[in-house]
């Protein structure tokens, strides 16, 4: 009886016991048990499954295994040598692509010069670096009809058709809101650049003469669509000077240049970007659309266009 009687006790309070037992908790933890150890099979099963390919490349010495790791070894051969012929062919690719979106025919030997591949473009794009080809004319180089400071057979009078026309009219507008222009130095040939360059070099020295004139091949002016241009009541002495800045010719010209697609090609304090001190006087057809956009943005040709050479 008294044993009964201890069994029951027993019976009972384990009952109590289980009962008491917070089920949430258990429940908890027993989901976060499952959860983990879920999680662990997950990163086994993956482990597993990656040592085991690996063993089975690694172990499998029988003859389809051996053929097998030769194929591949031999398709990862071929794989390399078609990358390195594939890096290779977009490399050159790459540099092909650049010269044509840079317009470069090629790179001079001996001076490192990028010779442009498009002379002929109202876009053409020279300076320091680059360079137009040796010896090249603009065709349609025409005498704009406006007044001009160099005597009248003077080549430096003509410039190509489409800049002409533009400067014709932006002239006529000057004209008429007061602005006495005169053109003073318009296309200039490959050989007379060449005499000027060496001129300069030879009088005032190599560093003033590659700050103030350029290279033969490398001056705007030899695209025949640039144009010096100055104050008609100016003298010689202040011609071509950075004074020119202060006239109301050089005012208005630097403000009113784009509405035609001129830009003032070396503006003041980009020297740096250019390659050129300040030339108020030097202004450069590139269309209506391009010319207001550099002014805007208040940028040189070559920020506009983004690349140096
Ligand atoms: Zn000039």
């Amino acid at each position: 009886m008294k044993k009964t009687i201890f069994l029951l006790f027993v019976l009972v309070s384990s009952l109590l016991l289980t009962a008491c037992q917070p089920d949430n908790l258990s429940q908890d933890s027993d989901q976060h048990q499952q959860k983990e150890l879920d999680d662990r099979s997950k990163e086994d099963d993956i482990d597993l499954e990656e040592s085991d390919s690996s063993n089975n490349k690694n172990n499998d010495n029988s003859d389809q295994g051996q053929e097998e790791e030769k194929n591949n070894e031999g398709s990862k051969g071929t794989g390399e040598e078609h990358k390195n012929e594939e890096q290779e062919n977009n490399e050159q690719k790459d540099e092909e692509q650049t010269k044509q979106d840079k317009h470069i025919a090629a790179v001079e030997e001996g001076t490192g010069l990028h010779i442009v591949d498009n002379p002929g473009s109202t876009k053409v794009y020279v300076n320091k670096q680059r360079k137009l080809p040796t010896g090249y004319t603009p065709d349609n180089l025409v005498v704009p009809d406006v007044a001009h400071y160099a005597a009248k057979d003077d080549p430096k009078r003509q410039m190509r058709q489409v800049a002409a026309t533009a400067l014709e009219a932006l002239f006529a507008e000057a004209k008429a809101q007061g602005i006495d222009l005169i053109a003073v130095s318009g296309f200039r040939s490959y050989n007379r650049q060449k005499i000027i360059y060496n001129y300069n070099v030879e009088n005032k020295g190599q560093e003033h003469a590659d700050k103030y004139s350029a290279k033969p091949g490398t001056s705007e002016h030899q695209t025949g669509l640039a144009m010096d241009v100055g104050s008609a009541n100016e003298t010689a002495a202040t011609l071509l000077e950075e004074s020119f800045r202060q006239t109301s010719e050089g005012a208005w010209l630097a403000e009113n240049a784009h509405d035609f697609g001129f830009i003032i090609r070396y503006p003041e304090g980009k020297s740096n970007i250019t390659g050129y001190n300040y030339e108020p006087w030097h202004i450069r057809y590139i269309g209506e659309e391009i010319a207001t956009e550099i002014y805007n943005k208040d940028i040189t040709l070559e920020e506009y266009f983004g690349y140096g050479y």
